[in-house]
């Protein structure tokens, strides 16, 4: 029975907001708590993308997880549709040279993958086209996005269905502790599984004059996604950084390698931003009941917490229920890096 169940969310990016919505809707009294400051998280920088198949092919830690991030890509249709969302599904673009389009394409094999070439000239471009290391790209249509301004979206959904938003720290009289705090240690004691988590410092630009309307390009060292506000340019990769504070040396430095990928943003204005992904040593997500009594980690999904959450907020609702949280549920178990 769900109806009745007092649960507390601590943390309110997209899996904080993903369980909760997940959890209301079952009829629980749900309250969510965050002390940051609104809109300041990794979920509200983040490109949006919810791309199976572009991370899997170019993030190693990905690759052996396409079945999972493809289960949770279908999950997205209905989680839309129930919070009034916009998916982008015009797909990615891969670029590169020779080289790399033919690695990608064995890759892409390795996978059971066969994926449409294009050339430069038949592939869609920001105004500037390409520069010398993209001779061509890969199609790939399965891949889709949302804009990460959905989250306020979803915290109005979440308002509506009647969560109640706190920044104080969660009462003690609960049936759940939702532990959705992304890279933060606050609540190693309540949730002692989230030692397993390192910081992944993230920069992204926004070139809020430049009209870009396609889909995601995808070239190496940066990527380029249509957003609302402007287009976006990311991202960087800073493992063990944890201050989510801009550094312009390594905003600038992004700002150079996209420019030589797509060279129509040189001397374009940018303003960045950066965020702390929170991960795992295999990449995947903590979803489930900690060893502590009375608590459920929802926490640690690098660069793909947009495309895991709905995922992980079904299955928080369902260990909460005490239902099956599904076939993922062994891959995703909070303490399987700490026995
Ligand atoms: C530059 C960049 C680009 C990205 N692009 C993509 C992308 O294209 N697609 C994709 O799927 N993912 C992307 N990601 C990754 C994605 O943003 C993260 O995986 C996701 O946002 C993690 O969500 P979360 O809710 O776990 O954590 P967060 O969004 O970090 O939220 C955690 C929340 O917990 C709160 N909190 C902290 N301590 C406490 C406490 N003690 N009590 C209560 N609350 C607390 C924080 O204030 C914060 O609001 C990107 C990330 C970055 C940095």
């Amino acid at each position: 029975m769900t109806k009745g169940l007092r649960v507390a969310v601590a943390g309110g990016g997209v899996f904080g907001l993903a369980s909760a919505l997940a959890l209301a809707r079952a009829g629980a009294q749900v309250s969510l708590h965050d002390p940051g400051p609104g809109g300041a998280n990794a979920s509200a920088v983040a490109a949006g993308m919810l791309a199976p198949v572009s991370e899997a092919l170019t993030d190693p830690a990905a690759a052996p997880h396409l079945d999972l991030m493809m289960a949770a890509l279908d999950l997205w249709p209905a989680f839309a549709q129930a919070w009034n969302l916009t998916l982008d599904r015009r797909g990615a673009v891969l670029l590169g040279d020779e080289a790399r389009l033919a690695a990608l394409t064995q890759a892409a094999r390795t996978l059971g993958l066969d994926l449409p070439t294009l050339k430069a000239d038949r592939s869609p471009a920001l105004p500037g086209g390409y520069g010398a290391a993209v001779s061509g790209g890969l199609r790939v249509q399965a891949d889709q996005r949302i804009d990460a301004a959905s989250l306020g979206a979803l915290a109005k959904a979440a308002a509506a269905l009647g969560v109640r938003f706190s920044p104080e720290p969660p009462p003690e009289d609960l049936d759940w502790l939702v532990v959705a705090t992304g890279p933060s240690r606050d609540l190693i004691t309540e949730a002692p599984e989230l030692a397993a988590l390192e910081p992944i410092k993230g920069h992204i630009l926004r070139y809020g004059d430049l009209a870009y309307d396609g889909p995601v390009l995808r070239g190496p060292g940066a990527y380029a996604a249509p957003a609302a506000g402007g287009l976006l340019i990311g991202a960087t990769m800073e493992a063990g950084v944890s201050d989510p504070q801009v550094q312009d040396e390594v905003a600038s430095a992004l700002a150079r390698t996209a420019a030589g990928v797509f060279p129509g943003l040189a001397n374009r204005p940018w303003t960045a931003a950066a965020g702390v992904r929170a991960a795992t040593p295999d990449g995947l997500p903590l979803v489930g009941p900690s060893r502590a009594p009375g608590v459920i980690l929802a926490a640690g999904a690098r660069r793909n917490g947009w495309l895991l959450a709905p995922l992980a907020g079904a299955m928080v609702c369902a260990y909460a229920k005490g239902e099956d949280p599904g076939i993922w549920a062994d891959r995703l178990s909070a303490g399987r890096f700490t026995a």
